[in-house]
Parts: C-alpha cells; structure tokens; sequence
C-alpha cells in the first residue's frame, strides 16, 4: 500500500513549538493574556483593521458578532446554500432564519442577484463565505448592504490570504470572522478572531465575549448583560503568534500547491478550479476541481480512483438546504448541481512534489478514460 495523502493537516515547526511550551510554562498569572494580546495584534497588522478579538472559534465569533449586530427572533439572515453549517448555526441559535440563496457557477459564492431577490423587511444581514479562499463579488454585495441598509458579514474562515482589490478578505464588512481550526491554513488547533472598524460593535462583542462584563464596569464578578464564553487561550494563542509570523510562507505554500495542480492538470477537457479574477488573489484554502457537465465523470469515480491509490479526497459542501433540519431549496440549481462533480484536492503545507504528482495522475487517468470514450461516441 501507499503511503496514505491526507488532505490536509497543520504545519508545525520548531517556532509554534517553543512559543507554546513558553505559553505553558510562564504564561500564567500577569503573563496570562501576553500572547493573545500578541497575537491580536498581529492579526489586526496582516488584515489591516482596527479591532480583533481571539475566539475559541470562528463560530463563536460570528455568533458573538451577529448578537452583537442585533439578530434576534423573527429576523432573517442571507447566506449562500452551498457552505458549512457554522456559518448557520448562530442564526438558529439566536433565533433568526437562515435564508439559503444560490451560488455563481464560477467562484461557488453567493450569487448577489439572487441575494438581492431574498431581501425583506426581516432581512438583518448578509453574510458572504470566501468559499475554498474564492472571493465574494464584494462590490455587488455591498451596494445592495448600502441600499437595503443590511450590513454585510464576511466568514472569511477560508479566505487568509485572500485579496479583493487590495483589500483582505474579511476587512471589508461590517465585521469579519476567521477561523484557525486544524484543517485551515492559519492554525492554533481550535480558535477564531473577530474583526470589524466599528468602534461601537467592538465595544459590544468585547463586552459579550467577557461573560458580558463591561470594559468600564469597575465592580468584580458584576456582568451587565448575559455573555458568552468563547475565549481563546495563551497557549493556543502562542501557536497562533508563531503562524502570523509565517503567514507569507504558509499562503505562498498554499498557492505553490495549487499552481502545482493546475499546471499538472494542463490541457484536460472538462475541468474547472478554483478561480482568480483580474484584481484579486486567492488564498486557495482547497485546491478543487470541479467536471464539466458535459463529460461522464462524477465525484464518486475519482473517490474510487483516490481510494484504490490511498489518497484523501473531501466532499465539496452539500446545499444546508438538503439538511434534515432545514427546508429544501431545489431551485438553487447550481448548489445542488455542483457537488455530484466538484472534490477538493489534498493541500496541507508538507505535501512532497511526488505526492502531489499521485494526486494528478489520478485526475488524469480518470479524466483521460472518459475523454478517449466520448471521442469513441463521436460518430
Ligand atoms: C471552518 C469554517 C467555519 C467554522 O470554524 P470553527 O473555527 O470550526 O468554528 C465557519 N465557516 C466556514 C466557511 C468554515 O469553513
């Protein structure tokens, strides 16, 4: 047998390590908040904003960010059908509906015509998932934010690295959130930040975010309204402030990678990726190859070709919609379309040039059988 590719795993070297052996063995007592401090600083510096706050997660911090935006029961939230269920999961819990709208065919994000289309009364935000590091038509989703008078939410949990116009993604929003779980590109194991310019939302999801203690509340143990406690600690924070410190390095990777891929995979019928529009970057978070409609592979035959050769491949996202707990959206067309044909490819930072090179020539061959049997049907 192979040996087996996972798809993605973090990268940790000698700096996280002795960052984090220092965070445990003197980051306690006055010391205790030195390298979240640290390591929000640096976060704030890379994205270019005003105000971060580490989470225990990035849905910690949107569901700290959107109670602090007002979400409540009765109101709706806009987000794109095809995405991870983290980004819903506050909605419910504050009591609010998600409203699943339908994706672009060419970055897999939120289509801004149809997001306009679900705007009502109800509507209280927008969120826009930078799926796989592809970028959100930001322009055209905040000029309907500006016209309705919605903010606009960036889960940018996939997009470090990614860049609009010269802008970061998740700086461009009413606020931001990211996501530093092990399979994401900046990792601390489990973690997030929430970041926004809004002085006065800032205020609200500090004071949440502390168990619902004021920052001028001067009474011990005396919350002023009921909080949450999605804290990040020192220690994960440590790892986090040596990550920042390779962040070039550790998106310059991610990238390598994917142009890897891109040039391995060079002049094969029927095969889209991951795009990069004129005036933006891609942080490719997951490599993802998506076939054509017009030729007869699916996921499932480059599941079994990734099998057979001991190589990890990962669902492209189901529609939330198709959830048991939610309802069906069948007019989504292109989110329920996609998935049937779309994998992501293995891209964690150690990935070996000969592993990648596996990767590939399973691509190939599976697209390679199909692209000699259509010619075959030509009459
Ligand atoms: C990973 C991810 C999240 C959740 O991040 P956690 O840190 O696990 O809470 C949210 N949204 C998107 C789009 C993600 O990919």
């Amino acid at each position: 047998m192979k040996p087996r590719i996972y798809y993605t795993k973090p990268s940790i070297t000698q700096l996280e390590i002795q960052y984090a052996t220092d965070a445990a063995t003197g980051g306690w007592g006055e010391k205790c908040y030195e390298y979240i401090v640290r390591f929000e600083e640096m976060f704030k510096a890379h994205l270019g904003v005003q105000y971060a706050i580490a989470t225990s997660s990035c849905t910690g911090a949107l569901h700290m960010g959107m109670a602090a935006s007002g979400v409540g029961p009765g109101d709706e939230v806009i987000m794109a059908d095809t995405n991870w269920i983290a980004t819903a999961s506050p909605v419910v819990h504050l009591g609010a509906t998600p409203i699943f709208v339908d994706i672009l065919a060419d970055s897999w994000c939120l289509d801004p015509c149809q997001v306009e289309k679900a705007v009502t009364s109800r509507t209280k935000a927008i969120v826009a998932v930078h799926l796989y590091g592809n970028l959100c038509n930001m322009d055209r989703l905040l000029a309907i934010g500006e016209k309705y008078g919605i903010p606009i939410i960036e889960d940018a949990a996939e997009a470090i690295g990614s860049v609009y116009f010269g802008k970061r993604a998740g700086s461009m929003g009413r606020f931001g959130a990211f996501s530093f779980h092990g399979t994401k590109t900046v990792s601390t194991g489990e973690g997030g930040m929430f970041v926004t310019n809004d002085s006065q939302l800032y205020e609200r999801v500090l004071t949440l975010s502390n168990h619902g203690r004021a920052r001028s509340q001067t009474k011990q143990f005396w919350p002023d309204v009921v909080g949450y406690k999605y804290k990040m600690s020192n220690i994960q924070a440590a790892i986090g402030c040596a990550q920042m410190e390779r962040i070039d390095e550790l998106v310059t990777r991610k990238r390598e990678i994917f142009f890897r891929y891109t040039s391995g995979l060079e002049g094969l019928f029927g095969l889209t990726v991951n795009p990069e529009p004129p005036n933006t970057r891609n942080g490719y978070w997951m490599p993802t190859v998506v076939f054509s409609s017009k030729i007869a592979v699916s996921r499932d035959v480059l599941f079994k070709a990734f099998q057979s050769d001991n190589i990890d491949g990962r669902d492209f996202f189901s529609p939330l919609s198709t959830l048991p707990m939610f309802a069906s959206q069948p007019d989504n067309v292109v989110a329920y379309d996609l998935p049937r044909r779309a994998i992501n490819l293995p891209s964690y930072h150690d990935l070996k040039p000969e592993e990648q090179e596996r990767v590939i020539a399973c691509v190939r061959s599976v697209l390679h059988a199909t692209n000699n049997a259509r010619e075959k049907d030509l009459p």
